[in-house]
């Protein structure tokens, strides 16, 4: 605690110990109070500025300290002052005390509750932030929850000073003048209670519910503005109409038509999206043929000598597209239809919040649709750097057409995408430059797990050069070059393809977003709210379209909530659950992470523990020859709940689910600990890492007596042999 938390501290418990040990409470009491009215009233008539100077004063200490005595304060207000005078009063110096409570409140706790709590209130904070005004009107409305209660618990929240002054000055106004009211009537007081008749706290509570009310209309009054302007067809065609056949449209449509309701999925490409086309499919087949090509490179480690591969780089890219073929039955639109989906292949644009026009090569139909997903997912970005187009390029989406190793591959971008395809086409035997402007590749990832891969691919030949931002491309003869700036000086880096891979951008264009008013976010994805609708309630948007994760699982669990809230919305809606998604990058060393990992935690301000576990000790790694890499977990000081995981090695996507599981049902370390693993796989790593937990947080007074026990055992002196 800091030296001026100390003083506060020390000041708030002087004054509300002296007000305990001069038993100042007798002082206001509605006994004391009635016992002195007369002479309060004359001394008021002779003394009128002293008077209502002491009274805010003292007003203000009481409710600052949270002291006992507001209730009886208000009533003094209106006996001393009148009904007007005496509310306007109170009203300032309730709502200044309470102020100063809550600014207290937050000097000496806030931080304490964030960095202890931090974690789980995100949820509370968040709704504090959006909606706070209204919980904290409702809660002055009602007289129900002690008032001093309140201004203690708000400093604990993000909501800003100004807005808590303002809300409590006018949400405490009808309570203010029933006191004070009833202050004027003091003589006939009998007790506190008898202020608050049932029918009057029932009218308060019906206050308290207001704030509620009033945003119901007027969310409801938005939504009629924004509807106003397009005709509601009387009936409509379909229940759902889902825009692209990627993972959250097949999966959005796929649930549509298990609970009966008539989907209809348009697709204008290719069914199964970038993931089976251009993503997630043809990059691990590609992955898998490198690194077969790398193990029999290590042939000599394993006790072969001779082991030799003759790479035909044509027949691993078609290779690739065999198995994209192969996994295409899965998202095909047969087995869609079969399962009572209606797929039109055509381009969709929505023409108002009720219809879709669908061209396709037979010419353009439009459906009216009670809902929409949106679900078009996204595209690469290609950086506007002078003289890209002269030179040409490569992106996620054409790479897959190449039948001809190129010698010199130069990469842009350092994340996943681009880190999986230069460390294949490294393995292929291309020259491979990868160019990042930060200063190192998975930039997301913590620096060493990041460093790991790093240091594997400089020892497979990539030349990496981090912190390098492209000027522009020229072409020197044949060559091709990128000119780039690096430590103010300019590098000039031939190649013969360039494979851009700095992000993806949202397909948000010709879907008439514009048109009806959907907006986008700063990054260019569709705006939507935790129920995934956009501005519309009937529209929604799931999948790489609308983030903030770019990942096949990620867009399928959107895709739940999108289909669930567009059918049933009306009856309940889902706020999706973003809290423990998982993901892999399958570079060698795969590198994969749930929840946390320490730059996020410290950049958040959370407080944790990291307990590490290297693979160059696990069994099953040593005798598979891949004995590297680690297991890092972030736990809760103290315990072994789980904040996040980073696993970096050999098939560390399959071994993060694991603790995806016990962070996603609340399992803690001992949980994995106790639980039985295979000997010898690779997943005993959760358990050793677990394990190393257990160790660091042995309770050592208890193994102190243990050890004196099992020497008593032995009927030796405590503490000897
Ligand atoms: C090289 C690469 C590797 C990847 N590897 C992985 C991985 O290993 N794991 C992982 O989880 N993720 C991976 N991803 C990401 C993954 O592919 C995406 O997150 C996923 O495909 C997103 O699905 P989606 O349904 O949102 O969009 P998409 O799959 O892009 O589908 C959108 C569909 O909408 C269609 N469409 C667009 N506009 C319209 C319109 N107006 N009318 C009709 N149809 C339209 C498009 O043609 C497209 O088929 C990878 C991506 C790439 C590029």
């Amino acid at each position: 605690m800091t030296t001026r938390k100390l003083v506060v501290l020390a000041a708030v418990a002087i004054a509300v110990g002296g007000f305990f040990v001069l038993d100042l409470g007798q002082y206001l009491s509605l006994e004391y109070l009635k016992s002195q009215q007369a002479s309060l009233d004359a001394y008021t008539r002779s003394h009128p500025i002293q008077v209502t100077l002491v009274y805010f004063l003292v007003y203000v200490a009481v409710t600052a300290l949270s002291l006992p005595g507001a209730v009886v304060m208000t009533l003094a207000g209106g006996a001393i002052f009148g009904l007007l005078w005496g509310s306007v009063v109170v009203s300032f110096a309730s709502t200044i005390g309470a102020t100063l409570a809550f600014l207290v409140s937050r000097f000496l706790l806030r931080d304490w509750v964030e960095r202890r709590f931090g974690e789980r209130l995100r949820a509370i904070n968040a709704g504090i932030q959006r909606d706070g005004a209204f919980y904290l009107f409702s809660l002055r409305l009602v007289p129900v929850f002690p008032f001093f209660l309140i201004n203690l618990a708000m400093g604990l929240t993000p909501i800003r000073t100004r807005t808590f002054y303002w809300v409590s000055q006018i949400g405490m106004i009808p309570g203010t003048i029933v006191y004070v009211n009833a202050g004027t009537q003091l003589a006939r007081l009998d007790s506190l209670s008898g202020v608050l008749s049932p029918p009057l706290l029932l009218s308060f509570a019906l206050l308290g519910v207001f704030p509620f009310i009033a945003r119901w209309l007027l969310d409801a009054f938005r939504r009629r503005r924004h509807y106003a302007r397009w005709p509601r067809p009387r009936a409509f065609d379909r229940n759902l109409i889902v825009i692209g056949a990627g993972s959250a449209g097949l999966v959005t449509a796929y649930i549509a038509a298990a609970v009966r309701a008539r989907v209809t999925l348009v697709e204008r490409h290719r069914m199964g999206g970038d993931c089976l086309n251009t993503g997630c499919v043809p990059s691990k087949a590609l992955i898998r043929s490198a690194k077969l090509l790398s193990h029999i490179r290590r042939a000599s480690e394993f006790g072969i000598r001779e082991a030799h591969a003759e790479l035909v780089f044509a027949d691993v890219m078609d290779r690739v597209q065999r198995v994209v073929a192969t996994v295409e039955p899965h998202d095909s639109a047969e087995r869609y239809r079969g399962l009572g989906v209606e797929v039109i292949e055509g381009s969709a644009r929505i023409t108002s919040p009720w219809t879709v026009e669908i061209t396709a090569a037979g010419g353009s139909q439009t459906l009216t649709t009670r809902a929409i997903v949106i679900a078009t997912g996204g595209q690469p970005a290609v950086p506007p750097i002078p003289g890209i187009e002269d030179v040409g390029y490569l992106t996620s989406d054409t790479v897959w057409g190449l039948r001809t190793l190129p010698p010199r591959l130069l990469v842009l971008g350092g994340g996943p995408i681009g880190c999986e395809l230069a460390q294949c086409f490294a393995r292929f035997g291309a020259q491979v430059t990868q160019l990042q402007r930060g200063p190192r590749l998975l930039p997301r990832e913590d620096p060493e797990i990041a460093g790991l891969v790093m240091d594997r691919f400089r020892a497979e030949g990539i030349d990496l050069r981090m912190g390098h931002t492209p000027l522009r491309f020229e072409r020197e003869g044949p060559d091709k070059v990128l000119v780039a700036a690096h430590e103010g000086r300019e590098v000039r880096i031939g190649f013969d393809e360039l494979l851009v891979a700095v992000g993806r951008k949202a397909n948000t264009g010709g879907l008439g977003l514009e048109a009806i008013g959907v907006p986008t976010t700063a990054t260019g994805t569709v705006a939507i709210n935790e129920y995934l609708e956009t501005r519309y309630p009937n529209i929604y948007a799931a999948g790489d379209v609308a983030g903030p994760y770019q990942f096949t699982h990620f867009a399928s669990h959107q895709a739940w909530y999108a289909a669930v809230n567009a059918l049933f919305g009306t009856l309940r809606r889902y706020k999706a659950d973003y809290s423990v998604i998982p993901w892999s990058t399958f570079t060698d060393p795969e590198v994969a992470r749930v929840g946390l990992n320490e730059q996020e935690a410290k950049a958040k301000g959370i407080p944790y523990e990291v307990t590490t576990y290297g693979l160059d000790d696990l069994d099953r790694a040593i005798a598979d020859g891949e004995a590297h890499g680690v297991v890092k977990i972030l736990t809760v000081p103290g315990k072994d709940r789980i904040l996040g995981a980073t696993i970096a090695g050999e098939h560390a996507g399959d071994l993060i689910s694991e603790l995806v599981t016990a962070m996603r049902h609340g399992l803690g370390l001992n949980k994995v600990l106790a639980t039985i693993h295979i000997y010898p796989t690779l997943v005993e790593a959760n358990k050793y890492a677990a394990g190393r937990w257990k160790q660091a947080h042995t309770p050592a007074r208890v193994l102190a007596w243990l050890a004196r026990y099992h020497a008593w055992r032995r009927g030796a002196a405590a503490g000897k042999g």
